[in-house]
């Protein structure tokens, strides 16, 4: 196996790594992945990750939730139930943030197409990217949306979109640094940049450390904090012009954690634990399991 060996952080380039826990591929694998931190800066990142020719077999499970459309157990049902509130809200945050109506947007690893969808629904120009062939045509199939390989991103236009919108999509792309230059490219000057990825200072993280199922090595590779995210987004000349917490994540994420240490009562418990992580973050949204910020570039 070929492996993404990092030897200079890929936020600040400081070579001081540190090995800080051991996390277990409990999805598809079973195999151990070590993630290190930087000393300098802090970013927290999955060494020796497959390289990503190599990685696509750790994402094929039976039930890889964010590409599947099974209404199996109780926990598929709330994810449905709650990815449809969150879809508004999430419309809602966009628009919120743009400053035009019904401009063009961008939706990078899209998956299935719902919130692509949704944009396209209220009025959006929307392209979108999705590198998995299966979720492209379940797109098509049910939305009439056409969904574009990864490829793509490589033939817009410099300034083609008004907003981009990453969902739970940067922790998973191995080519970091190169992605942030090109969504400074394929943005316009007053776009906005928004990007939800999990939250490894949050308080569900470090109550079960390892164990924290949103690490979910070795398919996330980067492991934020709102200050590493921050960082990286002012060294591609972007400012930080907003982040909102995503209060469901802490029950989603307990309930997977709770399932995959083998508790036979991971429901409950992962909604007692999700509750107080929720409780948590209440008074202080950097807390919270999940995060949604929205970047703009620097002006001047
Ligand atoms: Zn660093």
């Amino acid at each position: 196996m070929n492996k993404l060996t990092i030897n200079v952080c890929p936020v600040c380039g400081c070579t001081h790594l540190e090995r800080v826990m051991t996390c277990t591929d409990s999805y598809a694998s079973g195999e151990r992945f070590d993630l290190y931190r930087c000393t300098e800066c802090g970013f927290v990142f999955t060494q020796d990750a497959p390289v990503e020719a190599e990685i696509g077999r750790y994402y094929e499970t039976p039930d890889y939730i964010s590409h599947s459309d099974t209404r199996k157990g109780a926990m598929n049902a709330i994810y449905h139930r709650v990815r449809q509130y969150m879809l508004g809200s999430k419309a809602r945050l966009v628009m919120r943030y743009a400053r035009c109506t019904g401009g063009r947007l961008l939706d990078i690893g899209t998956g299935t197409g719902y919130f692509a969808q949704a944009m396209d629904g209220r009025g959006w120009k929307v392209e979108a990217v999705e590198k998995n062939p299966q979720a492209r045509a379940f797109a098509k199939e049910h939305f009439g949306l056409d969904v574009q390989p990864e490829s793509a991103l490589n033939e817009f236009a410099p300034g083609s979109f008004d907003v981009i919108t990453l969902w739970h999509v940067m922790e998973h792309l191995e080519h970091l640094n190169e992605t942030w230059v090109r969504l400074g490219e394929l943005l316009t000057p007053n776009g906005a940049l928004v990007v939800a990825v999990p939250n490894c200072s949050s308080t569900d993280a470090k109550r079960y450390g390892a164990d924290w199922a949103a690490y979910d090595v070795p398919r996330h590779l980067w492991h934020f904090t709102p200050a590493t995210i921050r960082r990286l987004a002012e060294k591609h000349g972007f400012v930080m012009a907003g982040c909102h917490p995503m209060p469901f994540d802490a029950f989603y994420v307990s309930m997977l954690t709770e399932k995959q240490k083998g508790n036979s009562n991971s429901f409950l418990k992962g909604m007692a634990v999700g509750f107080s992580a929720w409780l948590s973050a209440w008074g202080s949204k950097e807390r919270s399991s999940s995060m949604i910020y929205v970047f703009r570039k620097k002006q001047g």
